[in-house]
C-alpha cells in the first residue's frame, strides 16, 4: 500500500504516515456509502438529530486531542486549533437541530393539495484543503449528514489527521458504518473519483480556483451538483473617518491569522490618501508586535507556513529588492517560517496586489474617495470577503452593497460564523455553506400534487 509521510511544519520532522488510497479502494468506499445511504435516509429525523448531538458531545470530549493533532500536523497555533475543534463541535450541535426542522411547503393550488419535500441527494463527496482541515470538513459533512446523505470526505494530502480522527469519533458516537468515511489520498485519484463516479451525487469542493474550475467542468458531464469555495484577495478598506488606531491594531489579525493561509485574509489594505502615512505609522508597531513562534505556546499569534512548497510560493512574492515597508520577526532554523511582511508602496497591477499569496504578506495602497475605494476593491476576479472601517453608517452600507463579495464586515474582521451563510462572488466560488439554509444545498426539492377531485 502506498503512503504519505507527514511533516511537522514547525520542525520539519516526519512524525506520521498515512495510506494513499487507490482507485479501487475509493470505488469500494463509494459503494459502501451508497449502500449505507439506503438505511441512513430512513433514520427518522429525531434519531438523526440525536446521533449528531452525540457526535458533537464526543468531539467536545476530544477537543484538546484534536487541537494538538492540528498543531503538529498543520502548524496551527494552539489557540486557533482549539477554536477549530470547537467549531466542529458547535456546527454539529447547530445542525443537530436541523433534521427535525427541514420543512417543506404546502402551496395553495386549485383542485388539490400541493406539498414539497427536501429529499437527500445520496452520496456526497467532500474535498477539503489544508488550510483549515477541521472547520472546512465540518461545514461540508455536518449539514450533508443532517440532510440524510452519506459522505465520503477527502482531506488534503498533507493534513489528513484530524479528519481521520473525526471519522473514528463518528463511529464512537454511533453514526452507522459507511455513513461518514474519510478517504486519504491524492486529489487526482480519490478527489477526482468523486467527480467521475456515478454514485456520487454531489461534490462540495474547497480549494484553489484552478482545481475548482476543473471540478466544475468534470461535474458538468453528469449534471452533478457542485458547491465551490475557492480563492480570495480580499480588501480591508479604511476611510479617514474611521477609528484609525483600532483599524491599525486589528489589521494584522485580519491578514496574518493562520500565517495568512486563509481564503478570507484581508491581504489588500486600502487606506484613504490623507490618512495613509498616519495609518502606516500606526500599523508598524502592530505588525512588529505580532507574535510568530512555537505554535504550542499559548501566547503565539502565528505559526509557520504549512509546507516547504507553500514557503516557496510566498517567498516568490517578496524577492530581493521588494518594497518592504516593515516586517515582523519569526524563528530561525528548521520550520517553514515567514515573518509578517508589509509591502508598500506598490503599483495597483503588481503581482503581490493582484494574486492570492496565501501567506503573511500584505500590500497597502492609497485611495482617493469612496468611488476609487470601491473600484480598487472590485478590481480582482475574486469576491470572497472584506472589511470596511468608517464611522459613517450610510457609507458603511453603501460600500458594503457596492463591493462584489460574499462576506463583508464593518469595523471588524469577522471570521466565518456558522449561523450565517458563507461563500464567494465571482471566481471565489458558487453556492453557499453554513447558515440556516445549509441543508438546502444537500437536498433536492420534490413537488407533490394530490388531487382532491374524484
Ligand atoms: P488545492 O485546490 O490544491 O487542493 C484542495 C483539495 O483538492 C485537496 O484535498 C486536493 O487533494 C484536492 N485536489 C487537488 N487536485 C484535485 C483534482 N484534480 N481532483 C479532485 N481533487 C483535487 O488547494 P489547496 O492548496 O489545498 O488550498 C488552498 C486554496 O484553497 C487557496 O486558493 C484558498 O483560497 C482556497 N480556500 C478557499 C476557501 C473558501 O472557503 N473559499 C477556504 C479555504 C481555502
Amino acid at each position: 500500500m502506498s503512503t504519505f509521510s507527514l511533516l511537522n511544519p514547525a520542525t520539519e520532522e516526519v512524525f506520521a504516515s498515512v495510506p494513499s488510497l487507490s482507485l479501487e479502494e475509493t470505488d469500494a468506499a463509494i459503494e459502501r456509502a451508497a449502500v449505507a445511504f439506503e438505511s441512513w435516509r430512513q433514520v427518522s429525523p429525531g434519531d438523526r438529530a440525536r446521533l449528531l448531538r452525540r457526535f458533537s458531545e464526543v468531539v467536545d470530549s476530544h477537543l484538546e486531542e484534536l487541537a494538538m493533532i492540528e498543531v503538529e500536523n498543520a502548524g496551527h497555533t494552539i489557540g486557533n486549533a482549539r477554536w477549530e475543534a470547537g467549531n466542529v463541535r458547535d456546527v454539529l450541535a447547530y445542525y443537530a437541530g436541523a433534521p427535525e426542522r427541514h420543512m417543506g411547503k404546502q402551496i395553495p393550488v386549485a383542485g388539490g393539495i400541493n406539498v414539497t419535500f427536501h429529499e437527500p441527494l445520496g452520496v456526497v463527496g467532500i474535498i477539503v484543503p489544508w488550510n483549515f482541515p477541521m472547520p472546512i470538513a465540518g461545514w461540508g459533512f455536518v449539514p450533508a449528514l443532517a440532510a440524510g446523505n452519506t459522505v465520503v470526505l477527502k482531506p488534503a494530502e498533507i493534513t489528513p489527521l484530524t479528519a481521520m480522527r473525526l471519522g473514528e469519533l463518528a463511529l464512537e458516537a454511533g453514526i452507522p458504518e459507511g455513513v461518514f468515511q474519510v478517504l486519504t489520498g491524492k486529489g487526482s485519484v480519490v478527489g477526482w473519483r468523486f467527480v467521475t463516479h456515478e454514485k456520487v451525487a454531489k461534490v462540495c469542493f474547497t480549494g484553489s480556483t484552478e482545481v475548482g474550475s476543473k471540478i466544475m467542468a468534470g461535474c458538468a458531464d453528469q449534471i452533478k451538483r457542485v458547491t465551490l469555495e475557492l480563492g480570495g484577495k480580499s480588501a480591508n478598506v479604511i476611510f479617514s473617518d474611521a477609528d484609525l488606531e483600532l483599524a491599525a491594531a486589528r489589521a494584522p489579525g485580519g491578514v496574518f491569522d493562520n500565517a495568512g493561509q486563509d481564503c478570507c485574509a484581508r491581504s489588500r489594505i486600502l487606506v484613504q490618501r490623507d490618512s495613509y502615512d498616519r495609518f502606516l505609522e500606526l500599523l508598524e508597531p502592530a505588525v512588529k508586535g505580532f507574535v510568530c513562534g512555537d505554535p504550542r505556546d499559548e501566547s503565539t499569534e502565528m505559526g509557520p507556513l504549512v509546507s516547504a512548497a507553500q514557503h516557496e510560493v510566498v517567498r516568490s512574492f517578496v524577492p530581493d529588492g521588494a518594497p518592504i515597508a516593515f516586517q515582523g520577526t519569526c524563528p530561525e532554523g528548521p520550520g517553514f517560517w515567514f515573518p509578517p511582511t508589509v509591502l508598500a508602496p506598490v503599483g495597483r497591477k503588481d503581482r503581490a496586489v493582484t494574486d492570492e499569496i496565501f501567506g503573511p504578506v500584505v500590500v497597502v495602497l492609497p485611495f482617493e474617495d469612496e468611488a476609487d475605494a470601491i473600484a480598487i476593491a472590485n478590481d480582482t476576479p475574486y469576491g470572497l470577503s472584506g472589511s470596511i472601517w468608517t464611522r459613517d453608517l450610510g457609507r458603511a452600507l453603501r460600500v458594503s452593497r457596492a463591493i462584489d463579495s460574499g462576506n463583508l464586515s464593518v469595523n471588524s474582521h469577522s471570521s466565518v460564523r456558522y449561523w450565517t451563510p458563507f461563500g464567494g462572488f465571482k471566481q471565489s466560488g458558487i453556492g453557499r455553506e453554513l447558515g440556516p439554509d445549509a441543508l438546502d444545498a444537500f437536498s433536492d426539492v420534490k413537488n407533490v400534487f394530490i388531487s382532491t377531485e374524484e
